[in-house]
């Protein structure tokens, strides 16, 4: 007989979800009323003004996408490409190719431009390109590629598009809460993000945002997009004026109450607060880390905060050590992804797990498997590193 699930007590320390802390799973346990009730068109409006707080934006078009942050970049694509477009599309990790995916769905051609993984985007490959196809429509790239840990310059990248009449599509998921995300400021059209990861909310939601003028390109469209779930004119039947909702789909009520409870949190840190929260709980983490013997594959000036790969050290075995730190420390990081895979560990300290207990978890629990295995690293100078780091910063 199957009986009520009870989840393990688990620190999450991968690259999403994140930990959530109690007052969000509070909020999501609330009673359920009805998605046209006057209370929660009233919460929904206070959300959209969350959701510009965080995206530092004035865009009328904002809200949250009821379904993971893939379902917002669809939302991006489909509103946006039409068929026989070409859109640039940029890929340096994991994240560009689904970008990339999502493009030739649309039936328009996308022209590639890759970088090593680990590396940003590199903005002069980005002007070649827009200079080589003048009919390009729109410019793809992923601010923060979570499979690598490189952030990617969203305002240089979002100036070339304007420049060239294209729209930018900017995938914020894993940047959102935990470095700046500047959206008015860079100028960005089409811009979504994920709940699950620096903003410590529950997976399943995605906030999206658009600019005036992905607004209009939306509205002067002559054709149907290809979803109707994600189709923003009937989106925003439900979404727009909090005069006259009716019914699109169901949203999903209990778990908006989570992510208005998070983006509170948020809004009560402060943004730049929480950014260099983040920052220096890297700091300790990198001394930590660097300390045991790892080394980043990323370069000092474009790793992200939140999330940092390290090489595994020679001689310990990828998923044994994990499946150690999950059964005896309940600790869950992450595996490298394709050409990644096994070969370094991504450590996240996105949104409510970055913190300094679970920095020194991390490092305590790293050492002391590092100790056992017979490698030649010194394992107890982690935590001292780390703690030297807290010491000054
Ligand atoms: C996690 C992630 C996504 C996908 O979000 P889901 O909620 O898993 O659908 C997209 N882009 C980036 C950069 C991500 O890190």
């Amino acid at each position: 007989m199957p009986q009520s699930f009870l989840p393990p007590q688990r620190t999450l320390m991968g690259p999403g979800p994140s930990d959530v802390p109690e007052r969000v799973l509070t909020a999501l346990a609330r009673p359920t009323i009805g998605h046209l009730d006057p209370d929660f068109i009233a919460m929904m409006d206070e959300l959209k003004g969350l959701l510009q707080f965080a995206f530092q934006t004035r865009n009328a078009l904002t809200l949250p996408v009821s379904a993971p942050g893939s379902a917002g970049m669809e939302t991006c694509f489909i509103n946006l490409i039409d068929p026989g477009d070409t859109v640039i599309v940029t890929q340096n990790g994991v994240f560009g190719g689904r970008m990339r995916e999502n493009v030739e769905r649309c039936g328009a051609q996308a022209i590639l431009i890759e970088d090593e993984w680990g590396q940003p985007v590199d903005p002069h490959k980005v002007e070649d390109a827009l200079n080589a196809h003048p009919e390009a429509t729109a410019l793809a790239f992923v601010h923060a590629e979570t499979s690598t840990g490189a952030r990617s310059d969203a305002q240089t990248l979002c100036a070339l598009a304007t420049r060239h009449d294209c729209l930018s599509i900017v995938d914020t998921v894993t940047s959102l809460g935990g470095i700046e995300v500047d959206v008015d400021g860079w100028g960005a059209d089409a811009v979504y993000s994920g709940t699950q990861k620096c903003l410590s909310c529950i997976p399943g939601i995605s906030p999206v945002t658009f600019s005036n003028r992905a607004a209009e390109h939306i509205s002067r469209r002559d054709h149907k997009a290809q979803s109707w779930f994600l189709d923003l004119d009937l989106v925003m039947g439900y979404w727009g004026d909090s005069e006259k909702r009716t019914y699109h789909h169901t949203a999903p009520v209990n778990a908006l109450y989570a992510l208005h409870e998070a983006l509170l949190i948020l809004q009560e840190e402060g943004l730049e607060n929480a950014w260099q929260r983040h920052a220096r709980h890297h700091h300790a983490l990198t001394a930590g880390l660097e300390a045991l013997g790892m080394s980043f594959i990323v370069a000092p000036d474009w790793r992200l905060p939140q999330l940092n790969s390290v090489r595994i050290p020679a001689g310990l075995d990828d998923a044994a050590v994990r499946t150690r730190l999950l059964n005896e420390y309940n600790l869950e990081i992450g595996a490298g992804l394709g050409p990644l895979a096994g070969q370094v560990w991504r450590i996240g300290l996105m949104g409510y797990s970055c913190r300094q207990d679970n920095v020194l978890l991390c490092l305590n629990a790293l050492g002391q498997i590092i100790n056992e295995a017979d490698v030649t690293i010194g394992a107890s100078s982690g935590i001292q590193a780390a703690e030297n780091v807290y010491a000054s910063i």
